[in-house]
């Protein structure tokens, strides 16, 4: 994951963001600051105030590495490929980890092709973040649901979770930048996602009713 994020390719202009991903990363600065301050003047830094130091510095690693998705230059290897082979890669990848929570994948791909023009990298990370979102929203188990079909010259991927959802007035703000519920979330996954997509002349919509989990669809040009 952490060579997917590396490896991903800009798909806009982002001046604005680096304010923001600045302002992200004062406050964990300023917490690791104040410890090793502690540590100096008074010498009682214990083991649990050195995890959350490394806590800390996780998620400035975290934000920047997904600041550097969006920072790097335009894309420009498009490849024809078959969705349903990255769907099954990314299932794999995190298959182990939605099993320590209890989470089962079930997966409906299409019998035919399903082939579009993309950065395969980039549609892997769109996929991952989506479904680590569903992971995340599920800390007691369930099924994540892969369905894929072909309609027309669209390739359609509808992923669901059975997690709590989102509730109706957090909807218009996902994949605003840096909009998360979650204490080490960055927020911004879904909004590299729609980029993603948007640069794939796709469309992604985020479907949710507050208790009864929530639903992806990505639609993409058959290639
Ligand atoms: P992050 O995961 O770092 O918080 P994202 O951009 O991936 O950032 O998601 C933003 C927010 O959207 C999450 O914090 C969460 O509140 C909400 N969200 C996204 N996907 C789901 C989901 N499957 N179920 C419930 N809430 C979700
Ligand atoms: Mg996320």
């Amino acid at each position: 994951i952490e060579e997917l994020l590396r490896r991903s390719e800009k798909l806009t202009t982002v001046g604005q963001l680096a304010a923001g991903v600045a302002h992200e990363i004062r406050n964990p600065l300023t917490t690791l600051r104040g410890f090793l301050q502690l540590q100096k003047e008074k010498g009682v830094l214990i083991p649990l105030h050195i995890d959350l130091m490394l806590s800390e510095l996780d998620r400035i690693n975290l934000i920047v590495s997904e600041f550097l998705i969006l920072a790097k230059p335009q894309a420009v290897h498009f490849q024809e490929k078959d969705v349903r082979h990255i769907l099954n890669d990314v299932i794999s990848l995190l298959d182990s980890q939605a099993h320590l929570f209890g989470i089962e994948f079930e997966a409906q791909l299409s019998v035919q092709p399903a082939r579009v023009h993309c950065e395969e990298n980039q549609l892997k990370q769109v996929f991952i973040n989506i479904v680590k979102n569903a992971i995340e929203a599920m800390p007691a188990g369930g099924t994540i649901t892969v369905l894929q079909r072909i309609e027309g010259n669209s390739v359609i991927i509808v992923i669901s979770d059975q997690g709590e959802g989102i509730p109706e007035e957090m909807l218009p703000k996902l994949g605003e930048p840096f909009f998360t519920n979650k204490e080490t979330g960055t927020g911004l996954g879904l909004m590299v996602s729609q980029r993603i997509i948007q640069a794939h002349k796709g469309s992604m919509e985020i479907r949710s009713e507050y208790g009864c989990g929530a639903e992806i669809t990505i639609i993409l040009p058959v290639a």
